[in-house]
């Protein structure tokens, strides 16, 4: 089982941003930016690679209420998934990474 189910789960806390009853967004743990937010769908699925277009469509509307909960939709942000071993993929779980609350750079990756 992975972090992302046990959160699901209730087995471990997390600061939770946003939910229903498909998906979650909540804090992540070691943030890469001012505001860096997790969404996931509750069912696990490894990676968006993975993932039926009805649930991305569902995810995609649910980011998007992420983002205007914290003010992210008037200041800009960015999402990342990762797929697989290049991309550095830690959690198994798809997951959307929403970042923001500065100027963000943008790096040659590799
Ligand atoms: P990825 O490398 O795309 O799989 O990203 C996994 C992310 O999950 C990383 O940014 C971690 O900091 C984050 N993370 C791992 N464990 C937790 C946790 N218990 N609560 C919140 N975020 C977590």
């Amino acid at each position: 089982m992975t972090v992302f189910e046990k959160i699901v789960n209730g087995e471990l806390p997390a600061n939770k941003v946003l939910e229903n009853d498909k998906f979650l967004a909540f804090y992540d743990i070691s943030p890469k930016a001012p505001i860096h937010i997790l969404a996931i769908p509750k069912i696990c699925i490894k990676d968006f690679h993975s993932a039926d277009l009805e649930l991305l469509k569902g995810l995609n509307e649910f980011i998007k209420e992420v983002a205007i909960k914290v003010g992210l939709d008037k200041t800009g942000y960015r999402i990342i998934s990762n797929i697989g071993a290049d991309s550095g993929q830690e959690v198994p779980h798809l997951h959307f990474h929403i970042l923001g609350g500065a100027k963000l750079k943008w790096e040659k990756l590799g």
